[in-house]
């Protein structure tokens, strides 16, 4: 169909035309219907003053008719003869409209000097009207090209006889001219109107766009460098494109941290994987060049295998759990019994503390819900954190109590202690303080992500106090449940 096409050939025009044409037809439709509005209403209001131009002239007539025109003589066999003064009509004195008088029979008994050329015959069908016709008949004719319009009443004597026939015309040739003059203004207006319409719109829509065309060749020359550090320049005015502009500027910014995170993430993935892989490389090496003659040595390199591979597990399966972190899985919302699971913890823990002193500081009853097997997880990483890194002879102790609307479940230890410009970044993702130290013990830096991970994924959040030399305490802070309203309490 053709306006399938129509639509066709738009899609492909740019906007700011598209913009531009959609203004100027609604501006042209809602002018011509204002022009064909003011044209109907001034012909209406010129028609109605020419029909009342009309009626009062014929009344005007009738009374100069009344007053002098009409004479009655008795004729001697006693009938009434009636008698028309000829030149009465001329006392009439209108320069736009003529009167003329007929007989009954349509002869011509006398018409105003005025407007001789548009002085019509009287129409036949003005024969048919009767004394009872008061309101006559009204007909427009032509003469030579020029409209006039004609009212033609009866003439009645007194007693109901027929006299003759009034008729007032009216040439309509000024109505004419104006009407044709306020269609030319309307014209002309109209298109001088609709030219600076288009024009305006044009200029308009191009200025309006022309921010947007900026910020879509910022946007290409972004990607066409993909150099996600750019920034749009934002607008000096506070409007919707300076929203605009702030919000693609913030979507970039997220994808630059999110795309360097990702880098930063999967490079550390890489080496992180590398260097047990590598020692289960060289183990395997050694067993190649006949260690399994070797009892000792051979179990020097199962063991050491055992513990590559132990490490490589834990490091999967924490990468696992961060994983499950960004995929915003639901955790599970159970009573935890907080105190009884710092004992299992403090008993698992028992067996790695070595010559480090373990122990239990304060232990409030408190329960809370939320992922048992998580907040498990973070205090067992806590607490190996902690016996990894105290030295012999040093003491951890674990605690847990209420601290305003949270649970505190705290670990503190008397250990190496962690610098403050250090302290910004351990809850980071494979940061490690001193990476010789840490991966000696089996750390790839994912413990403490996935503690603050747990602890916010619940609602709480989790803190940390250190000084070099002299320890570091670690609080893991839970939300209480809110307290139950107990039906009937007074
Ligand atoms: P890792 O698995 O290497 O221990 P974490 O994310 O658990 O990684 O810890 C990050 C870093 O924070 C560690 O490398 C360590 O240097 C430091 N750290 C964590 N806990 C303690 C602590 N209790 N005392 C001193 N340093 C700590």
């Amino acid at each position: 169909m053709w306006w399938q096409g129509l639509r066709q050939n738009l899609i492909a025009v740019p906007f700011r035309v598209r913009l531009t044409l959609l203004y100027t037809s609604l501006f042209s439709v809602a002018l011509l219907v204002i022009g064909i509005g003011v044209h109907f209403a001034v012909a209406q209001a010129l028609y109605a003053g020419v029909q009342s131009d009309l009626t009062s002239a014929t009344q005007q007539v009738r009374a100069i008719l009344n007053a002098v025109g009409l004479q009655s003589i008795r004729t001697p066999s006693g009938q009434l003869q009636l008698y028309l003064d000829r030149d009465f009509i001329q006392l009439f004195t209108n320069r736009n409209i003529g009167a003329q008088f007929f007989r009954p029979d349509g002869t011509l008994v006398s018409n105003t000097p005025n407007l001789e050329p548009y002085m019509l015959p009287l129409p036949p069908e003005a024969l048919q009207l009767t004394s009872t016709d008061t309101n006559g008949i009204t007909l427009v004719r032509d003469v030579n090209g020029v409209p006039v319009k004609s009212l033609i009443t009866p003439v009645v004597l007194r007693d109901g006889q027929l006299l003759g026939f009034l008729q007032v015309s009216r040439p309509l040739d000024d109505v004419v001219d104006t009407l044709t003059l306020l269609q030319q203004i309307l014209l002309g207006g109209g298109m001088i109107a609709l030219i600076v319409t288009g024009l305006g719109a044009m200029y308009l829509s191009k200025r309006a766009l022309r921010p947007i065309e900026q910020i879509t060749s910022t946007a290409q020359g972004i990607v066409r460098a993909e150099d996600l550090g750019r920034r749009i320049p934002e607008p000096a005015q506070r409007d919707e494109l300076h929203q605009l502009t702030v919000t693609i500027n913030e979507l970039l910014s997220r994808l630059e941290r999110l795309f360097s995170t990702q880098q930063r993430f999967v490079a550390d993935v890489s080496h992180e994987l590398r260097t047990p892989l590598t020692a289960m490389q060289g183990n395997l090496e050694v067993l190649d060049r006949g260690a399994s003659a070797d009892p000792a040595l051979l179990k020097e390199v199962i063991g050491d295998m055992r513990r590559e591979t132990a490490r490589l597990i834990r490091m999967v399966n924490d990468l696992l759990l961060l994983a499950q972190s960004e995929t915003h899985i639901a955790l599970r919302h159970e009573p935890v019994e907080l105190d009884t699971l710092l004992l299992e913890v403090f008993r698992e823990l028992r067996p790695l503390a070595g010559q480090v002193r373990l122990r239990i500081g304060a232990e409030d009853q408190i329960l809370v819900y939320g992922d048992r097997d998580r907040i498990k997880q973070a205090l067992l990483n806590l607490g190996v954190n902690a016996l990894q890194y105290t030295p012999p002879g040093g003491l951890v102790v674990l605690g847990l109590e209420r601290y305003e609307q949270f649970a505190c479940l705290s670990v503190a230890d008397t250990g190496v202690g962690i610098s403050e410009a250090e302290l910004a970044h351990i809850f980071d993702r494979f940061y490690r303080v001193d990476r010789s130290r840490s991966r000696h013990s089996g750390g790839a830096g994912l413990g403490l992500s996935i503690v603050k991970w747990v602890s916010e994924a619940h609602g709480g959040y989790v803190t940390v106090a250190s000084e070099v030399g002299r320890g570091s305490t670690f609080a893991i802070y839970l939300p209480l449940p809110e307290p139950a309203v107990s039906a009937g309490a007074e």
